[in-house]
């Protein structure tokens, strides 16, 4: 399992929550049977209810691997809520746009294709703002798109960030692998930044592979 929670209790969870029908559960199927990595069970409730509670407008996604996320995310969303998730994978970027014109949803979900890096800077110069940032993608670079984000997020947005705890690395040297040592160092200092941060709440959760939760302060906060 995922070396984050114990077996019994990740099991439990994820016991008491409703399966997917149509298309999510056909992605779900797709992505076990091609080893696509996407969100946990577990995290895909969790955005549910952050959804449910932060009703955003505009969501941005890092990391649309076949579109998975993204339709979960505007399933669970209210009507006119827009989408937009980035990828540079272009075999990912074809399944996943069949997905989204499988649903009907090419109005409301738009891919970006390239890098994170890139796309995440030009959206900047053009003052775009989100009131949830999904980070989904590039494990080692979460540092690095961190800023960028912060700069696309509306006042009250609110920054997810998945797999933060990498397989237990992140928070144990036990479990390290020496091929993951770089990602794990980031990894690290990503959390020791949204944590030491004063202008930021931080809740990191360990539910699949980790997230962490992140929203900026008010100024009397
Ligand atoms: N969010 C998806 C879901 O749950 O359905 C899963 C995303 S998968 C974990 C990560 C994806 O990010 C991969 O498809 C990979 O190609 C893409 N990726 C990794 N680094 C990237 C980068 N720097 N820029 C753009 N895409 C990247």
């Amino acid at each position: 399992m995922s070396k984050i929670a114990y077996d019994y209790m990740e099991s439990y969870i994820r016991s008491k929550i409703a399966d997917h029908g149509g298309i999510l559960k056909e992605l779900e199927e797709y992505a076990k049977e091609n080893s696509v990595p996407i969100i946990h069970k577990e995290v895909a409730n969790f955005l549910d209810l952050m959804i449910n509670i932060i009703k955003p407008k505009k969501i941005l996604e890092l990391g649309t691997a076949i579109g998975y996320s993204a339709i979960l995310m505007h399933e669970k969303s209210q009507e006119n809520t827009k989408i937009t998730t980035i990828e540079r994978d272009e075999k990912m970027i074809k399944i996943a746009k069949t997905n989204i014109e499988k649903c009907g949803l090419n109005k409301d979900i738009q891919i970006l294709e390239g890098d994170c890096l890139d796309i995440l800077k030009s959206m900047e110069v053009e003052n775009l703002k989100y009131d949830l940032i999904f980070m989904d993608a590039g494990k080692g670079h979460y540092n690095e798109f961190f800023p960028h984000c912060l700069n696309l997020l509306t006042e009250d947005g609110v920054i997810i960030g998945d797999n933060v705890l990498f397989r237990g690395m992140v928070a144990s040297n036990d479990l390290v692998i020496r091929r993951k040592i770089t990602i794990v160092k980031r990894m690290r200092k990503y959390i020791d930044m949204i944590s030491n941060e004063k202008k930021f709440t931080t809740s990191i959760i360990p539910m699949g592979d980790g997230i962490a939760v992140t929203k900026r302060r008010r100024e009397h906060e």
